[in-house]
């Protein structure tokens, strides 16, 4: 069942790339196995997915531990309080959540030196939500800044998860200011080569918006028994 549900998303990312007129290859599969099993891991893996998204960082941990001996790369795309980020900066290659640099300074210092840089988008709250996560669109690019100056991070793009909107039009003006604050801190010179949007019931906008990244869970693992987001 996961590998006939990872064939449809798949389709569906192939179809929405074809619309917009982008390459096949141009938008990144993250899979979203926060809630899921190893076992549905193995699964996806089985049907060719190496990247996964994980929300609960211990959870993940735990996961990230039972599947050491497979070569997959874990997305930590859950919200990080400070007493989390030694644990994420120990087994993630990603993390897409970073609103605060002071998370970022603990993220960078706690990166143990025998692993790669730890790859990280900014998340920022596009559609301004008032207790949303994530960094003011007018803050991103002093953030980013300052993120791409530290040393054991990698600074690779933006996030977002905006309010599911009413239908693709509404879909798409939500996510070209995404789009448009990727491209104006591309041009400030820093370089950004990863817009992380999209999820299982908004990725053909999102792609059609540019995104480069779409994060999948309840399309590929089915229906989640406890909540999407811890808050
Ligand atoms: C849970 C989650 C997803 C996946 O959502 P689906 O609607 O199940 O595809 C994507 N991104 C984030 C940040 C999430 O928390």
């Amino acid at each position: 069942m996961i590998a006939d549900n990872l064939s449809r998303v798949r389709t569906r990312l192939a179809q929405a790339c074809a619309q917009a007129g982008r390459d096949a290859g141009a938008v990144t599969l993250l899979a979203v196995s926060k809630t899921f099993g190893a076992d549905a891991v193995v699964q996806a893996y089985a049907a060719g997915q190496t990247a996964f998204g994980e929300n609960y960082i211990q959870e993940a941990v735990d996961k990230i531990a039972a599947l050491a001996h497979l070569p997959l790369e874990w997305h930590c795309i859950g919200p990080i309080q400070s007493n989390k980020t030694r644990l994420v900066a120990e087994h993630f290659d990603w993390v897409h959540t970073v609103e605060r640099l002071k998370i970022a300074q603990r993220l960078s210092e706690q990166r143990p030196p025998q692993l790669a840089p730890l790859q990280v988008c900014i998340q920022v709250n596009v559609d301004g939500g008032a207790t949303k996560s994530g960094v003011a669109p007018a803050e991103a690019l002093t953030l980013a800044h300052a993120v791409a100056a530290l040393p054991r991070l990698r600074l690779r793009g933006l996030m977002c998860i905006p309010e599911p909107a009413p239908d693709f039009v509404a879909a798409c003006a939500v996510f070209a200011r995404a789009k448009a604050l990727f491209d104006a801190i591309n041009e400030a010179g820093v370089r950004l080569d990863t817009l992380s949007m999209g999820m299982s019931n908004d990725l053909e906008a999102a792609v059609a918006s540019g995104s480069t990244l779409v994060r999948v869970g309840s399309a590929i693992f089915g229906a989640r028994s406890y909540p999407a987001t811890a808050t």
